[in-house]
Order: structure tokens, then sequence, then C-alpha cells
């Protein structure tokens, strides 16, 4: 109603047919099949894009080595101010890129809007760290020799990206490589090819304003080929892949295979304990929206609820409460706490979810179901449901990308922390307690294992300032903030003799 996608589309300058591959200001028709991309918000068409293909790819990389050997040279503050010029465009470009983010992938427009605000706060922290790229120094045990370390840019950065954050990741990972010095080639998600593109005009015209060469932001669209082709692909010293955790052991195979580098953030199954003396109105308020929110398709969503038996009963029943005045609807509109899935193959694996969920004895607390008539035509909303299951569930073990929370019940602290850490993701977790002495438990060294450990918030979404990942089959990678740049640059140690003599190290004498 009233949301205008027509005037979203041209503003952002993206036409019916797009073509996918890119190296700046350059544009390539390729061979690779045409990607239509459908709304899950009502089904229909918004536009197509030209996927490329290895000849395109093939191009795109070569492109993109020479402009590193250009890039590279640039100061690295002179990035940074490039980088802050993106940042400004996005700003100017935050309504339209919110609005296409939520149509094209199905998220709230609060949350499309989000996460713009969130690529604009990685240009904010890339403009400081093009400032503080540095290394140690250290003392040398040769007389008049001076050691230190440095760090250099590693050369063509490929980033594979998923379907829920179909800007942030890329932003997330292309603002530090450029200000690291580093070239890009994106592999977007193939269902939310538009929002590629968009990003790739917005980028492309500050580059251009500013002389910078050709390729060092480069984008081709494309299915999981194209991603192969990247991982083999010795001329892509580092690959940053974002995706299932199944995406992310055939990436690392292959990647591994040449001796490349690789950055994974994959799948998790994300739990937050609910201790006997937490403050249940924020318990319950951290649960619903890291449970609800996105449709349960953010890797950090809330997929397990570990509560203390004595107050058990009463979690549930206020779960229950809330989730009947959840209204499930189109996304856009801000009156709706739940929007679609991505497309019908998600609901195909809910729906599986929810007959496994029952086969393996667990009880519904909450129903789900798939909504059918006006306003859900697109066939991808279903209702958020809740069981009662026991951890060790096949099902309860894997990541369902979708709305459907465990209750699980616990006795002591150790239990709850052993069943926290009893499956193979290992990217968010919480507790919500007020005791000191259980949040320090839950934090130390035999604690929680995850990347992300928080107190007293929820489990989902996460500032850019922190290095964001996690452990186990989440891939072990870290990203946004903090030290994550390290990921992107090669460290280099020198040594300097500033003396008349060449003594070895270790007193190793050799004489002639
Ligand atoms: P997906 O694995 O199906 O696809 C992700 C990307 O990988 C796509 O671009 C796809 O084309 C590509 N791809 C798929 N198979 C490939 C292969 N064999 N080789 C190379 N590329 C391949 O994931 P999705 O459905 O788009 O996204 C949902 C998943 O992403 C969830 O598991 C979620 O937890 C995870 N995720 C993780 C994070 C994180 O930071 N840890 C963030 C967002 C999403």
């Amino acid at each position: 109603k009233n949301f205008g996608i027509k005037d979203v589309l041209t503003t952002l300058g993206l036409k019916k047919n797009n073509q996918g591959v890119s190296t700046g200001s350059k544009w390539y028709r390729s061979g690779g099949g045409l990607i239509e991309s459908y709304s899950p918000v009502d089904g229909k068409l918004i536009g197509s894009v030209y996927g490329g293909d290895e000849k395109t790819w093939d191009k795109v990389v070569k492109q993109s080595e020479e402009a590193f050997k250009i890039w590279r040279t640039w100061p690295a503050p002179k990035r940074g101010e490039v980088v802050r010029q993106v940042g400004d465009a996005l700003r100017k470009n935050k309504d339209p890129l919110g609005k296409l983010v939520s149509y094209e992938m199905g998220k709230s427009l609060q949350e499309g809007l989000g996460e713009v605000q969130e690529m604009i706060d990685i240009c904010d922290f890339a403009v400081g760290l093009s400032r503080q790229l540095h290394g140690l120094t250290m003392h040398s045990e040769r007389p008049n020799h001076r050691m230190y370390e440095q760090w250099h840019p590693i050369g063509t950065v490929g980033i594979i990206s998923a379907f829920n954050f179909p800007v942030a990741v890329w932003s997330w990972n292309a603002m530090l490589a450029w200000v690291c010095g580093d070239v890009c080639v994106w592999k977007p998600s193939e269902k939310t090819p538009l929002c590629s593109i968009a990003c790739q005009l917005i980028v492309a015209k500050i580059f251009a304003k500013n002389g910078v060469p050709e390729g060092v932001s480069c984008l081709v669209n494309g299915d999981a080929t194209i991603g192969q082709l990247m991982a083999a692909d010795e001329r892509v010293p580092l690959v940053s892949a974002t995706g299932s955790t199944r995406m992310g052991k055939a990436v690392a195979r292959t990647v591994s295979e040449r001796l490349g580098r690789s950055l994974l953030e994959l799948g998790g199954n994300n739990a937050i304990i609910i201790t006997e003396n937490a403050n249940l109105d924020m318990s319950i308020r951290g649960a619903l929206f890291g449970a609800v929110g996105t449709a349960g398709q953010r890797c950090t969503t809330t997929r397990r609820l570990i509560v203390h038996d004595s107050i058990f009963d009463e979690v549930k029943e206020k779960l229950k409460k809330a989730y009947g005045q959840l209204s499930i609807g189109n996304p856009l509109d801000p009156a709706n706490h739940v929007g679609p899935l991505i497309d019908k193959q998600a609901v195909k694996l809910y729906n599986d979810a929810l007959k496994k969920v029952k086969l393996a004895g667990g009880e519904f607390v909450v129903k789900g179901g798939v909504l059918q008539g006006k306003g859900f035509e697109s066939a991808c909303y279903v209702k958020p449901a809740i069981a009662e299951v026991q951890n060790e569930f096949e099902i309860v073990q894997h990541e369902t990308f979708a709305p459907i929370l465990y209750l699980i019940r616990y006795n002591t602290l150790e239990e709850a922390i052993e069943k926290q850490n009893g499956v193979k993701q290992g990217l968010s977790s919480s507790i919500m307690t007020t005791s000191l002495r259980d949040m320090e438990r839950f934090l130390s060294a035999s604690g929680s294992d995850c990347g992300i450990a928080n107190v007293n918030i929820g489990t989902s979404g996460a500032e850019i300032g922190g290095a964001f990942g996690g452990e186990k089959e989440t891939g072990g990678g870290r990203e946004s903030g903090s030290d994550a740049w390290r990921a992107y640059m090669r460290r280099q140690t020198n040594t300097i003799n500033f003396g008349e003599t060449l003594p070895l190290a270790q007193g190793i004498k050799f004489d002639i």
C-alpha cells in the first residue's frame, strides 16, 4: 500500500532487466542465466539480473588484480576518505535502499533501514580504522638492529553473502577490505540480487568521482557455481563466506586445498538461559524479539530457551500470551511484527521441522502453520511456533531458518551451560540473570563456548564495534569491529641492521 516500489527502483537506478556483473563503472553482459527476483512480501516479480559465467568471472578477477596494483599504493587515510564518502552516499540513499532490502528480502521496513544504518556505521568505523592499521615493534636481540611488523593489503577479497543480510554483510567486509588496501569481488545471494546492484551503483558513483581504479569494487551475480569458481581461484587469497554450514564446509575444503585463506560466518543455534532469579519481563522481551524478529531468519535468532525448572511454567505461559499478540503480515506495514520467509522452499523446511519435532515427541506450546488468503498470496507467511523439547532431539540440533522456538528445562547452571554448549554451532548465546555468580560463571572459560556471549540482552543482533562471529560449525571467522581487520591483511616482520657488522641471531658464529 502506497509503498511506491517503482519509485524506489528508479531512485536507485535499477531497471527491469539488469546486468549482474560489474567492475565498478563498467557492466558486462554475460552468458550466465537470468535470475528473477520475486518479493516474498507479495509474490510479485521485482526485476531480473543476468548472472555471470566463467568467462566474465575471469575478466572481473583480472581487472581486480590490475586495480590492486594501484589501490595498494594509495595512503590508507586517503582510501578512508573515499569510504567516508560512500557512507555519506548511503545516508542519502538510506530510505530507498532500506525499502528495497525490506521488499526483496522480506524483513520489516524498520529492520531494512536498520541494515542500511549498519552499513553507514561500518563506513564510519572503517574511516577511523584507516589511520590505525598499526603493527608492533619488538626489541631485537642483536645490537644496532630494529625489528617491527607491518600489515600490508592481501589482494583480491572474495565475498560470498547470504540472503538474510543482503547488503550489511557485504559492507562489513568491503569497507574494511578497502581501507586495508584490498580490492573486492562480491558474489551476492541469488535470492537478493537487486540489492547488490543498488549497492554497486551507489559505490561506483563515489569511486568515479575520486578516481578510484576500475576493479576495486567488483560484483558477479550468480548461484553457487560462481561461489565455487571464487573458492577455487588462486588469484583470490581470501574468501569471506557467509551462509549455511553446508556451504561453508564446501568453500573451506576448496580454499584450503589451494592453501588460501577463508573467513567463515556460518549457521547458529543460539540459546538464552533464563535463571530462577532473572527479570522475567526483560527475558520474555529478549526471547520474543530474538525468536520471531526477521521471521527467525537471522544467524543470531534465538532458537532455544533453556529455562530453570522453578519458573518454566510461568515463562511458558507468558510466552504463549505474547505470541498470541503477534501480528503477521506485510513487513512494510509497521503494525506487523512478523513478515514472510524468503521463499516457498523455506516454508517447506519449516513444515518439515514441525513434523520432525512432533515425531521426536516434542509438545507444541504454540502451534505453527502456513497462512493463506488475502495478504498472504506469496505463500511465504508462517506462524511462529513454540515447542517443549529435549536438547538431544535431532531436529533441535539443527538450525531451521524459521521462527520455531524450543523450550528446554534445567535444574542446575552446570546442566544449563552443558545444554547451551551441546550443539555443533557456536555463534551467539546469552544468560538472563540477576546473580553475579551465574553471570561470571557463564562468561568464564568453562561457560558459554560461543563467539558471542551476552548478559541480560538477547542473542540476536550485534553492534559493529565488536568482532562478530562464532566457533565450531559457525566457522570461526570474525568480522566487523575490534581487530577483525587483520584478517584482510598480511603481516610482515621486518628487521633492519643500522650497524656496520653482521651479527647472526642466537649467537651463531660463521667466521671465514
Ligand atoms: P546458503 O548457504 O544457501 O547461501 C549463502 C551463499 O553461498 C549464497 O550466495 C550462495 O549462492 C552461496 N553458495 C551456496 N553453496 C555454495 C557452494 N557450494 N560454494 C560456494 N558458494 C555457495 O545460505 P542462505 O540460505 O543464503 O543464508 C542462510 C544461512 O546463512 C543460515 O545458515 C545463517 O545462519 C547463515 N548466516 C550466517 C551469518 C553469520 O554471520 N554467521 C550471517 C548471515 C547468515
